[in-house]
C-alpha cells in the first residue's frame, strides 16, 4: 500500500530505490558491507561472541549456586535462564546468518537488524510477560556486541544485493540488477555518515534530526537526496521496501504505485537536466550584473573533498571541518604527523587556492565517538564544545595547531577558530598559536604563515565585534549556530525545527551588522553556515553586502546562477527594508 511520510528537506533531488534499514542508534554499531569471502568469518565472529556471553552467564550461575538463597534473589536465576534461552535461540542465530550471508552485512549490523525484527515480534505479543522480554533481548544483544568489540572487520564498499525478491517496481524500472539503495535509520551520527560517504547509497531517511544538524550537513555534502525528522520512518518502512525520496519537498513515498513512480521518474530527469544546465556556468566568473566580484568557496569535511570542491568551481575552501578527522576513532586522537599529512593533502589538493582549516569543533551533535556519547551533560550545545574543548586540553590543541602551521608551508592556509566568545579566550588562543610556532622553531621544523580568523556564531560575539576585529585578520559567520543560540532552538531537534528560522529579524540583524562592521574595518567577512548555500538567501545576503560565501561544493553553481542575475545596487535598499520588517519573508523568484 502506498503511503507518504513527511519530514524535513535537507538535501535536494529525487531518489528512487530499495530501503536498507540500519539498526537504531540505541545500539550504535558500525554498518558496512563485507565481501562474500568474509561471510564465514563474520558468522564466526558472532558465534564466538555469543559463546563467550553464554560462558559468562554459566560462570555467574555457578557462582550463584554457591551462595545462599538470601544473597541470590530467585528472580536473578530466572533472568539468567531467560538470557541463556534467548542467546541460544535458533531463530535469532538463523536470522543473523541471513543478514550476513544474503545481504553481506557486517556482523554487528546483522545482529542489530535481527534484533529489530525479533523486537517487533515481541511488541506484537498479547502476553505482558512475554512482551517485556524484549528488554532482555536488547540486553543480551548489547552483551554480544560488547564481546565482539575489538574484533572488527575492515570497511568495505557495498556490493550487490543478494537474495532479493523481484517486485512489480523492479520490473517497471527494468533495473533488477543494480537497483539504488536508500538508507533508512532512526538516527545517524556524523561519523556514521562519513562512513557512508564511501558507499553507494542513493539517498537517506532518518526519524530524527534538524535541518542543520551535522548529520544533515554531511548528507548535503554527499549531494544525495535526504529527508530527516521523518518520524517513525524506520518503523514504518520495512527492509527492501521500494521508497521515493523527494528531497525538495521533504517527503518520502513508501511502496509507490506505478503512476507515482512514473511521475517521480520524470521529476528525477528534470533535476538531471537542471544540473546539466548549471554545469555550463562552471568557468563563468561569479560576478553580479553591476560588476561585484563574489567569492564562492567550499565547505569540506575530509582532505579528499578538495577534488570535488575544485570540480565544482570553488575558488578555495572556506571551511574545512577538521573535527571529522577526530571522529569514530574510539577516543584515539590523530597525532601531529597524521593531521599534518591530512591538512597538507587538502592544501595540495586545492592547487594553490586558499584553504581555511577550522580547529576541532567536537561536542553537541558532533560526538567524538558514538560509544563515547556524553549524556551526562544536559545541554551539550552549551557545554565543552569547539574552542572550549581545545583550550581545556592545551596539549591536544597545540598538536593540531602545529600540524596546521606545518601544512601552511605547502600552500595558502587560513586558520579559523570556532565558538569564541570571551576576549580572554581569544588571548589564550593567540598565545597558544604563538607557542606552537615556538615549539616548531625549537624542533627546527618548517611551517608557513597563516591568516587567523574567528567564527562569529554566538550572539555575544556578534554583539562585541570590536574585540574580534582587533585580534583577527578575517571573520566567518557561522549561521547554523548563530541561529541556534539566538533563537534558543536546538539545531538537531526536529521537534522545534519549525522555529529554527534563518529569517528571524534578530538573526538577520546580527548577520547584517557583522558584515557591515567588518567591512567598515576593512576585514574580509565570509559566511559558511548553511544559509550560504541556500539559493533563496543569496540575493538578500548580497544586498547585506556579503561578498564571500562558503558552502557545500554541490551548491556552488546554483548560487553562482543567482549571483549572475543579481544587481547589488538594487538589492541593498531592498535588504535594508526586509531586515526592518517584523516577519521578514523572501518572495520566491521566478527561476528556470
Ligand atoms: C555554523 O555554525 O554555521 C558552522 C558553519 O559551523 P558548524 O555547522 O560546523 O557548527
Ligand atoms: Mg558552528
Amino acid at each position: 500500500m502506498t503511503f507518504a511520510i513527511h519530514g524535513l528537506a535537507v538535501a535536494r533531488g529525487i531518489a528512487i530505490g530499495r530501503a536498507v534499514l540500519v539498526a537504531s542508534s540505541r545500539l550504535d554499531v558500525a554498518h558496512y558491507f563485507i565481501e562474500p569471502a568474509q561471510v564465514s568469518a563474520e558468522i564466526n565472529r558472532v558465534r564466538d561472541a555469543r559463546d563467550a556471553v553464554v560462558a559468562e552467564i554459566r560462570r555467574l550461575q555457578t557462582s550463584i549456586g554457591h551462595m545462599g538463597p538470601k544473597e541470590t534473589p530467585q528472580e536473578l536465576s530466572a533472568l539468567l535462564d531467560v538470557h541463556l534461552m534467548l542467546l541460544q535461540d535458533q531463530e535469532l542465530a538463523a536470522g543473523v546468518q541471513h543478514w550476513i550471508k544474503d545481504r553481506l552485512y557486517n556482523a554487528e549490523w546483522a545482529l542489530t537488524s535481527q534484533l529489530d525484527v525479533v523486537a517487533r515480534q515481541f511488541d506484537e505479543m498479547e502476553d505482558d510477560y512475554l512482551r517485556e522480554r524484549k528488554a532482555d533481548l536488547e540486553q543480551i544483544t548489547e552483551k554480544v556486541l560488547r564481546a565482539m568489540r575489538g574484533v572488527s572487520s575492515p570497511l568495505i564498499q557495498p556490493l550487490g544485493r543478494a537474495g532479493r525478491q523481484t517486485s512489480q517496481q523492479d520490473l517497471l524500472l527494468d533495473d533488477t540488477v543494480d537497483v539504488p539503495l536508500i538508507l533508512v535509520a532512526h538516527d545517524l551520527s556524523p561519523a556514521d555518515m562519513l562512513q557512508f560517504k564511501q558507499s553507494v547509497f542513493a539517498g537517506f531517511i532518518t526519524d530524527v534530526g534538524g535541518k542543520t544538524s551535522h548529520t544533515a550537513i554531511v548528507a548535503r555534502s554527499l549531494d544525495i537526496p535526504a529527508v530527516v525528522g521523518a518520524r517513525l520512518s524506520s518503523h514504518l518502512i520495512q527492509q527492501d521496501d521500494w521508497v521515493v525520496i523527494d528531497g525538495n519537498a521533504g517527503v518520502v513515498v513508501v511502496d509507490p504505485s506505478p503512476i507515482i513512480l512514473a511521475e517521480y521518474g520524470f521529476k528525477q530527469r528534470q533535476v538531471e537536466l537542471q544540473r546539466g544546465r548549471l554545469a555550463r556556468l562552471l568557468h563563468t566568473p561569479a560576478m553580479t550584473l553591476d560588476g561585484q566580484k563574489i567569492e564562492l568557496l567550499a565547505n569540506i569535511e575530509m582532505p579528499d573533498d578538495a577534488s570535488s570542491a575544485l570540480k565544482a568551481g570553488a575558488v578555495g575552501v572556506g571551511l574545512f571541518r577538521s573535527e571529522f578527522l577526530f571522529m569514530g576513532r574510539h577516543g584515539k586522537l590523530p597525532n601531529e604527523e597524521e593531521q599534518y599529512l591530512a591538512y597538507r593533502r587538502a592544501v595540495e589538493g586545492m592547487q594553490g587556492l586558499p584553504v581555511t582549516i577550522r580547529t576541532v569543533d567536537v561536542g553537541a551533535d558532533k560526538p567524538l565517538d558514538d560509544t563515547l556519547r556524553d549524556d551526562a551533560h544536559l545541554n551539550p550545545a552549551l557545554g565543552l564544545r569547539a574552542i572550549r574543548w581545545s583550550l581545556a586540553d592545551p596539549a591536544m590543541f597545540l598538536t593540531q595547531l602545529r600540524a596546521i602551521l606545518r601544512a601552511a608551508a605547502h600552500g595558502q592556509v587560513h586558520l579559523l577558530i570556532p565558538m569564541l566568545v570571551h576576549a580572554r579566550e581569544i588571548r589564550q588562543t593567540m598565545a597558544l598559536i604563538d607557542h606552537a610556532r615556538v615549539q616548531l622553531d625549537n624542533r627546527g621544523v618548517a611551517y608557513g604563515p597563516v591568516k587567523i580568523g574567528a567564527m562569529i556564531e554566538i550572539p555575544a560575539a556578534a554583539l562585541t565585534l570590536k574585540v574580534f576585529l582587533k585580534y583577527f585578520d578575517f571573520l566567518s559567520i557561522g549561521t547554523n549556530d548563530l541561529i541556534q543560540y539566538t533563537l534558543a532552538i536546538d539545531r538537531a531537534d526536529e521537534s522545534v525545527a519549525h522555529l529554527y528560522d534563518p529569517m528571524h529579524p534578530a538573526v538577520l540583524r546580527l548577520v547584517a551588522n557583522t558584515i557591515a562592521e567588518g567591512h567598515a574595518q576593512g576585514k574580509p567577512i565570509s559566511l559558511c553556515g548553511e544559509m550560504a548555500g541556500d539559493v533563496s538567501m543569496t540575493r538578500m545576503l548580497l544586498g547585506m553586502g556579503l561578498r564571500s560565501f562558503s558552502m557545500h561544493p554541490a551548491q556552488i553553481l546554483a548560487v553562482k546562477q543567482e549571483v549572475l542575475r543579481a544587481d547589488t545596487n538594487k538589492l541593498a535598499p531592498w535588504a535594508t527594508e526586509l531586515i526592518a520588517e517584523d516577519e521578514p519573508m523572501i518572495k520566491p523568484q521566478k527561476t528556470d
